[in-house]
């Protein structure tokens, strides 16, 4: 009777293991940040499989942490135009055969960007029908290449260039005292020639002139992550290419709609234009 008991409890005890809740962690690396930069969010735990969140109007998958087990992370890009608030992201996993939900929350705050006032050749403002047309279809031929999602992620990023900064990303321009944007990436001082290197792995997917970025090159890292390089001399590298951290793409110049010489440096995730200097701080926290 007594062994009865005995085998009884220890059935039920190693039941209780085997069904036992492991503990599952979600937490945000900087769960406040400002509009137009790059979140990193973290989910850790055994038996994690098709991990995925949703924010807003983007579906993000969770990628495998390329270091530490049993952890994954996923990036999700801020709008420029994502007004201050905290805002829910619905996060997805199967743990142990079970379909989980949970939210969490992130906050935005203005970045309080600065103003600059720019004067440009004035032919890159006012544009005639032929460059009006031009420059619709490089960037329908733009959109084509940010709205695709190529698989896994180079998770090793460097600056282009380590010369000083001449126009911060997200300033708020005003062009010969007409047209209003705001600046889509940083920009580095660089005099005509000066070699520029790839920040990261990755593939070639444009590599051409182009109205507003003048010789330009994008690169696709996975993910939805490209980076550009703009207003070059000469090109060195041809769409299709693969690219090493480090490769020269090209000479710096000032083609394009510019004021002078300078490397125009920027990321793109999922179609949205993040801080690039944020982001490869935020990146490079997985090495
Ligand atoms: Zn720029």
């Amino acid at each position: 009777m007594k062994r009865n008991i005995f085998i009884l409890l220890l059935t039920l005890f190693l039941t209780s293991l085997l069904y036992a809740k492991e503990e599952v962690k979600l937490y945000f690396h900087n769960n406040t940040l400002s509009n137009a930069q790059t979140a990193l969010l973290f989910l850790e735990g055994s038996h994690i499989t098709q991990a995925k969140l949703t924010f807003e109007k983007l579906h993000i998958d969770f990628l495998p942490h390329p270091h530490k087990k049993e952890s994954f992370f996923a990036l999700i890009p801020i709008s420029y135009y994502h007004k201050p608030n905290a805002y829910k992201v619905i996060v997805s996993y199967k743990h142990q055969g079970e379909k989980i939900f949970k939210g969490i929350f992130l906050t935005v705050v203005d970045a309080q960007y600065k103003s600059e006032i720019l004067s440009v050749q004035p032919s890159k403002i006012y544009l005639s029908q032929e460059d009006k047309k031009r420059t619709q279809e490089e960037y329908a031929d733009a959109m084509k290449v940010y709205n695709q999602t190529t698989k896994g992620l180079v998770t090793s990023f460097i600056k282009p260039l380590s010369t000083p900064i001449t126009s911060d990303f997200g300033n708020q321009r005003l062009y010969n005292n007409t047209l209003q944007s705001f600046h889509s990436g940083t920009d580095f001082k660089a005099a005509i020639g000066t070699p520029i290197y790839s920040s990261a792995n990755g593939v070639v997917k444009i590599a051409k002139n182009r109205f507003y970025a003048g010789n330009s090159v994008v690169i696709d890292h996975g993910y939805g992550v490209y980076s550009c390089y703009y207003h070059l001399d000469s090109l060195k590298v041809k769409e299709g290419q693969k690219i090493k951290q480090n490769e020269l793409l090209g000479y710096s110049g000032n083609t394009g709609r510019v004021t002078g010489p300078h490397l125009h440096f920027a990321i793109r995730i999922k179609n949205i234009i993040v801080d690039p200097l944020q982001f490869i701080k935020i990146i490079n926290i997985l090495q």
